[in-house]
């Protein structure tokens, strides 16, 4: 009958771990040879001495261009942490054609987004028909209350400001087609 082979060896798990750790601290604290330059090396930025800039297109804070919104309440209803809280009222607007009837519009009194509930999830962004939400890179808004996360419509139409201009469309795709009613 054959002899099984000599099992090989094996290194725990943890010995592994270790070993990959110790590499990396090497590489941060000697990056250039023996003289320890862990300035150099370190990859954490010292923030709030030195900032990294964020992608453009990084999730900060959601942004709201008010004329856009109708208070279809869409965004709130998809959003799966209930932290959009809109309230509006309907109105009568212009007709569109000289001797047309005026028409009946939601004016929107109350659209704020409560940050501490917030998981940055892009839902509501992504669900709003009538592109009234836009993400901004900005991500200093931290606050020493946590009910001052809750930004209301004015707090949230400033960040409007940040939003970077978008990217040229590459040749051959299609234009998105606006929807916005009025
Ligand atoms: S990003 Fe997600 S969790 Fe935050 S408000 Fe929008 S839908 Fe809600
Ligand atoms: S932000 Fe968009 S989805 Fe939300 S209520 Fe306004 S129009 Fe509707």
């Amino acid at each position: 009958m054959p002899k099984p082979p000599f099992p090989k060896p094996k290194v725990p798990g943890v010995l592994k771990g270790m070993g990959i750790t110790l590499r990396t601290a090497k590489e941060t604290v000697f990056p250039n040879g023996p003289i320890p330059q862990p300035s150099k090396g370190a990859v954490t930025v010292q923030y709030p001495h030195d900032a990294d800039l964020p992608a453009d297109r990084a999730r900060g804070v959601i942004s709201l261009k008010e004329d856009n919104c109708t208070a279809c309440m869409l965004c709130a209803r998809e959003c799966p942490d209930w932290c959009i809280y809109i309230e509006g009222h309907k109105t009568l607007a212009p007709p569109r054609r000289e001797g047309g009837k005026p028409r009946k519009v939601n004016a929107l009194d109350r659209f704020d987004i409560d940050f501490s509930l917030c998981m940055y999830c892009g839902i509501c962004v992504e669900v709003c028909p009538f592109e009234a939400l836009f993400w901004s890179p900005e991500y200093e808004y931290s606050e020493l209350k946590i009910a001052d996360l809750l930004h209301d419509k004015s707090r949230l139409g400033q960040w409007f400001e940040t939003v970077p201009d978008f990217e040229p469309l590459e040749s051959g795709s299609e234009v998105k087609v606006k929807k916005v009613p009025r």
